[in-house]
């Protein structure tokens, strides 16, 4: 089943066929691994977002429900990072376009040699564009609701380090699928900076080892078919529904289990809100949809939220 056909569209049948088959994948997978797809559905799915657009009405509505918000969180994706220049995933000339996602899994990464071969190729033409990816118009926003006192915390699918870079305090970043700029030895625990490892593999090395055991060394990022790490994910369930209001930024939802996060917030009462260019299977629940890009939007929503607390503020 290609990952194209994971997004429903309640027309003709199709859903009710692919809702077969997301069940049969959910039953054979692990809660906390990471995968693409087979996630459960809440019943009486199909309804229309109540709005969709990316007008001033729509930006007016969530940033009303961000300041009347107690728990805010937003959720965030690769499609938060692309305005840096850090390419997504399943856009158009995005990184499975041009490598298969099946080659990159934990097992063929611990089981392989060639599996590390062809990892490192491509970690290291990726990390040399992280490593030097500014923060945009969408984390600084994002950053900016937690000094307005508007977030409870930002989970993030992105191993880039760029919601910290714009000055989000780490405490309050929930990174679901690690962080690239650290590495370590699977055997013997001994941490590398990225940065080191970079250096190797521009010297030359094709497969980076560990200096003290020889050991496999592996960055602190989560692959296809690896477990998920326990706190954070436990951690993330427990925000989202614990949330009042639940913000997506650039995910198209489709890996799981992250992309369960909005469902538990919108399942324990949340109000949600999606702004992503393409559409999501979550669209049908979304309570503001805003398919446009995430930076021009989240710095437009971010002033009105500020504009509406200085004018509470003023208020005798
Ligand atoms: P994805 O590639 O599956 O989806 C990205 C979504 O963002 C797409 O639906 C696209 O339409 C949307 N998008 C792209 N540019 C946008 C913009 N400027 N504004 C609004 N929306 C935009 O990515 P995903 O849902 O995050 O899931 C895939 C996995 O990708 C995650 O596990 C993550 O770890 C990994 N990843 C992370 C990075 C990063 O850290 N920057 C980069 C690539 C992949």
């Amino acid at each position: 089943m290609s990952e194209r056909g994971l997004c429903p569209r309640n027309r003709g049948g199709r859903y009710t066929r692919l809702r077969l088959a997301l069940s049969a994948v959910s039953l054979t997978r692990n809660r906390f691994a990471c995968g693409r797809g087979g996630y459960p559905r809440p019943s009486g799915v199909g309804a229309p977002p109540s709005e969709k657009g990316s007008g001033m009405r729509e930006l007016d509505r969530v940033a009303e429900l961000i300041v009347r918000a107690e728990r805010p969180v937003v959720f965030t994706g690769a499609g938060v990072s692309t305005e840096s220049g850090i390419p997504d995933f399943r856009s158009p000339g995005g990184i499975w376009g041009r490598f298969d996602p099946d080659e990159f899994t934990y097992q063929n990464f611990i089981g392989t040699e060639e599996g590390r071969r062809k990892y490192w190729q491509l970690g290291r033409q990726l990390y040399a564009v992280v490593r030097n990816a500014r923060p945009n118009a969408a984390h600084y926003a994002i950053a900016e609701l937690h000094r307005l006192g508007k977030l409870d915390c930002c989970i993030t699918q992105n191993i880039d380090n760029l919601h910290q870079k714009a000055g989000l305090p780490p405490e309050k970043v929930i990174e679901l699928h690690g962080n690239a700029t650290r590495a370590r030895c699977l055997t013997c625990e001994r941490p590398y900076s990225r940065d080191e490892i970079q250096e190797w593999l521009e010297s030359g090395v094709s497969i980076p080892a560990c200096t003290s055991c020889a050991g496999i060394i592996k960055p602190n990022t989560i692959l296809f078919g690896e477990a998920m790490p326990a706190r954070e994910t436990l951690e993330a369930e427990s925000r989202a529904k614990s949330s009042d209001l639940f913000v997506v930024v650039g995910s198209s939802l489709v890996v799981s289990p992250a992309a369960m996060m909005p469902l538990h917030a919108k399942r324990a009462g949340a109000k949600l809100v999606i702004v992503n260019l393409a559409e999501t299977p979550h669209d049908p629940y979304a309570d503001v949809l805003i398919q446009d890009k995430a930076g021009p939007v989240m710095a437009e929503i971010v002033n009105r939220v500020k504009s509406r607390l200085a004018g509470s503020r003023s208020v005798p």
